[in-house]
């Protein structure tokens, strides 16, 4: 089993996309189990306070090490004899691949995903954790939540079972080819689209060639 271990300012977001299809089944399955730290519960400032003005000046906020110290501390604390990583979500970090999640299948138990808002997390945090940071893309987003869905879905249905038996051949293949489903003939716009004849051959030797030509 792997457990996420998501410290987010917005549970609720991951939470909600992790609960269904696939991911919904592989928590009830016990192949991975997700938990969730919010700052703002380990925050000890008399307001609840999690972020604060950035040195140096310049525009929006930076969230603070203090209480996002505390929520990992928390997620570590959960379980001894563990092999943990620790994540850190920007968009300069290293940029997230399949080969990463194949990795960390092997090596892990547990991943602490750290989700940033604003204008990012203060930099100590990743010095006193040794965290990596990891990028999902070359673009900018206004949060790590939707990078923590990524990895939680990218890892989980890597991990075997999580996908049906039968798909445990796509499950190991990064790149996909078209796929179709019925009906064979499908009218749009009095216009006939056909599913390539091949895929409805039987022949599976040609089919498996379609398929690497088409991916
Ligand atoms: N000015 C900041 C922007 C922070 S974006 C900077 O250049 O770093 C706010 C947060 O969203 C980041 O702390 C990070 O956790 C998350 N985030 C944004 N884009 C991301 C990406 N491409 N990959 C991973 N995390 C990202």
């Amino acid at each position: 089993m792997m457990t996420f271990h998501v410290v987010t300012l917005f549970p609720e977001m991951v939470e909600q996309y992790v609960r269904e299809s696939i991911l919904g089944r592989a928590l009830s399955d016990k192949k991975i189990s997700v938990q969730y730290y919010n700052p703002r519960d380990f925050s000890i400032d008399a307001r609840k306070r999690v972020d604060d003005i950035p040195y140096g000046g310049g525009p929006g906020m930076v969230m603070q090490a203090d209480p996002i110290l505390r929520a990992v501390a928390k997620a570590r604390g959960r379980s001894k004899k563990k092999k943990f990583k620790i994540f850190i979500f920007s968009p300069s970090g290293e940029k997230f691949t399949n080969i990463h999640a194949d990795t960390y299948i092997l090596k892990y138990t547990d991943i602490i995903l750290i989700c940033g808002r604003y204008e990012g997390i203060d930099a100590r945090v990743r010095e006193i954790l040794q965290a990596d940071e990891l990028s999902i893309g070359n673009y900018v987003l206004t949060g790590g939540e939707i990078p923590a869905m990524v990895i939680i879905d990218a890892v989980s249905r890597r991990i075997p079972g999580v996908l049906g038996d039968d798909l445990s051949v796509e499950n190991r293949r990064i790149a996909s080819h078209d796929v179709y489903t019925r009906p064979a003939k499908f009218l749009y716009a009095e216009k006939e689209y056909s599913v390539p004849e091949v895929l409805l051959s039987g022949d599976h030797k040609k089919i498996d060639a379609w398929r690497k030509d088409h991916s």
